[in-house]
């Protein structure tokens, strides 16, 4: 079979890189995508990304910087501290294996042209790897295309490995780029003008609409360009696979019961906010429960309990439902906040024991898919209602969530004073004719909690502490999301504890941190987005020192959040939002 050479993709890489707007980087990757064979296509999309699978599988390479390096050091024959020297200075590791591998390439004179199925092949393997000798073998694996690999060639490969592909590409532009190679509708885009001709406007919302819907139900952009590229009918057919996650609807902020009403609509749901963690739950056909946790991470293994009380409590033979479990103390019966029971997710042994001292209760709130049939363009009231139906409800393993339907102002304050009493984290506010939209913050579900100055900030860099706190990070980058770059909004401290137990430490921060270094000049290091916090301000200021033009007054961190992913980092958009209520009063 005929593979598309790497050296091509590493070119529309640049390509990408170098033009910043939108409408440029959907050209390239239409063009890119139209020159590809069907039977390259999928992998083609997934590397566009930056990724090597579906967004729907989180298997990750699993190489840090330090592991990277020993794979240039092993390819170039330079030696691991000169590598860090030159890292330190240029900052991007993608940079240093480009400039130490065209060193090295004036000195040699043969090498094998690189496919883009080698790579991906060999990352993939790398990525299955486990038990002994796993590091040696995963160093090996990234040498030996590095020794293939030209300096252009070495950047992408090792960024892409770093999950840092840094060329700006959205889930919109790929999406839209792959309508524009296969949607068979005339577009004319005007470079100079940056204008956007569409022949057939309507025929081309319609694609959208598809193309999304497509999309939300696979949660794979390379089986959705496939089918497309077969034809419209091939997208429309496309629905959801129980035993597959797909991502869960997302909720902005509410500020009280009447923007929430505004929002929503009357009458609206009103429900308990139980402070757990999101399970996507799924029985299919052959009996077989599978569990999800809101970053599509299977977690079957960890629940067994949770296993047993969909069996045993819901009726029906194949569905997919929506739920948040949260632990209690077995003894006293009293709920127990998400950070105790976070570690029962990430537990591989002694699950047993660990079942015994935090059980979970399952609260389940929506229905996505139940007997072939998929809900997801249901309303909301309709799917609600029923859960009735095949939920038998059992206190402490698995019930339904506390609901109250009301259009009443008083009523729904009622509702909500009496569930933070009890311990939640607030309500929820549902509109009930809205759809359930995968992976979006519609605003077809609101968040209500009392403490509305909190914020989802990502951790994008930091700096080492001194004195006391010398070996440590201590001082943190904190970043919003803007489409999907993350951009700076300021720096914390604060809140972090000096030592390990009750709260986020810095000794914890650190760990955390370390494998995720992408750039380090002296002090300070830039790390990978991926740990997320949530931090408490006082204000939001206008401010020239950070890239997003804001900064927080006074933040603190509260709580780290290892259950949420970078589509929950605070948008920069609704941070513009808060700022412009804030100045007029609000
Ligand atoms: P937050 O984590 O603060 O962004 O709030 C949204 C999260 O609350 C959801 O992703 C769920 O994990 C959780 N949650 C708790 N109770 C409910 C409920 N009744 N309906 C929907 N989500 C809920």
């Amino acid at each position: 079979m005929f593979f598309m050479q790497y050296k091509k993709l590493c070119e529309v890489y640049e390509q990408l890189e170098k033009h910043s707007k939108r409408l440029d980087k959907t050209k390239f990757l239409s063009e890119l995508l139209q020159e590809t064979s069907k039977e390259e296509l999928k992998d083609i999309v997934y590397l566009s990304k930056g990724r090597i699978f579906p967004d729907y599988d989180e298997t990750e390479i699993g190489m840090s910087s330090q592991l990277v390096i020993k794979s240039i050091a092993k390819a170039t024959g330079i030696n691991e501290e000169s590598i860090v020297h030159e890292w330190k200075k240029i900052g991007d590791l993608g940079k240093v294996a480009e400039s130490l591998i065209n060193i090295k390439k004036q000195s040699t004179l043969f090498s094998h042209p690189l496919t883009t199925n080698k790579v991906i092949e060999n990352l993939r393997k790398a990525s299955k790897l486990e038990g002994q000798g796993t590091v040696a073998r995963k160093v090996d694996l990234v040498a030996e295309l590095l020794t293939s690999a030209s300096p252009l060639e070495a950047r992408y490969i090792i960024r892409t490995i770093l999950g840092e592909l840094r060329i700006g590409v959205a889930a919109g532009t790929l999406r839209d780029s792959i309508i524009w190679a296969f949607g068979k509708v005339r577009i004319e885009y005007d470079e100079k003008k940056d204008k956007l001709e569409i022949q057939d406007r309507e025929k081309y919302n319609e694609i959208l609409d598809e193309v999304q819907h497509a999309y939300d139900v696979s949660t794979d952009f390379g089986i959705v360009a496939e089918n497309l590229a077969k034809g419209i009918k091939k997208i429309s057919d496309m629905s959801l696979e129980v035993g597959k996650p797909i991502k869960v609807m997302l909720a902005p902020k509410a500020e009280d019961i009447k923007d929430a009403f505004e929002r929503c609509g009357k009458p609206c749901q009103f429900e308990w906010k139980y402070d757990g963690f999101r399970l996507q739950i799924h029985k299919d056909k052959n009996g077989k429960v599978s569990l999800f946790t809101r970053r599509l991470d299977n977690v079957t293994k960890q629940f067994p309990e949770v296993v047993e009380a969909v069996k045993k409590h819901v009726k029906g033979k194949e569905f997919i439902l929506d739920s948040e479990a949260v632990g209690f103390n077995p003894k006293t019966k009293i709920f127990l906040p998400f950070q105790t029971v976070s570690q029962r997710i990430k537990r591989k042994y002694d699950i047993e024991k660990t079942q015994k001292e935090f059980p979970v209760e399952v609260n389940v709130f929506d229905i996505i898919y139940y007997e072939g049939k998929t809900f997801i363009n249901e309303p909301f009231e309709k799917r609600s209602n029923f859960l009735t139906k095949i939920i038998k409800d059992e206190r402490w393993k698995l019930v339904k969530a506390r609901k109250l339907v009301t259009s009443d102002e008083k009523e729904a304050e009622k509702f909500y004073k009496d569930a933070l009493k009890i311990g939640m984290e607030g309500l929820m506010v549902k509109n009930l004719k809205s759809e359930y939209k995968p992976g979006a913050r519609v605003g077809y579900m609101l968040k209500l909690k009392p403490s509305a100055n909190s914020f989802d900030l990502v951790i994008t860099g930091a700096e080492y502490g001194t004195g006391k706190r010398f070996g440590w990070l201590s001082s943190f980058t904190l970043s919003c999301r803007s489409e999907d770059k993350f951009l700076e909004i300021g720096k914390v401290g604060t809140g972090v504890k000096e030592k390990s137990g009750g709260g986020v430490s810095f000794e914890q921060l650190t760990k955390l941190l370390k494998p995720l270094v992408t750039e380090e000049k002296g002090k300070e290091i830039k790390v990978k987005p991926k740990i997320i916090v949530e931090v408490v301000y006082q204000e939001i200021q206008k401010s020239s020192n950070y890239e997003s033009g804001y900064a927080l007054r006074f933040p603190r961190v509260i709580r780290l959040r290892e259950d949420k992913g970078l589509d929950d980092v605070e948008s920069l958009e609704n941070i513009k939002k808060y700022y412009a209520k804030q100045k007029f009063g609000k």
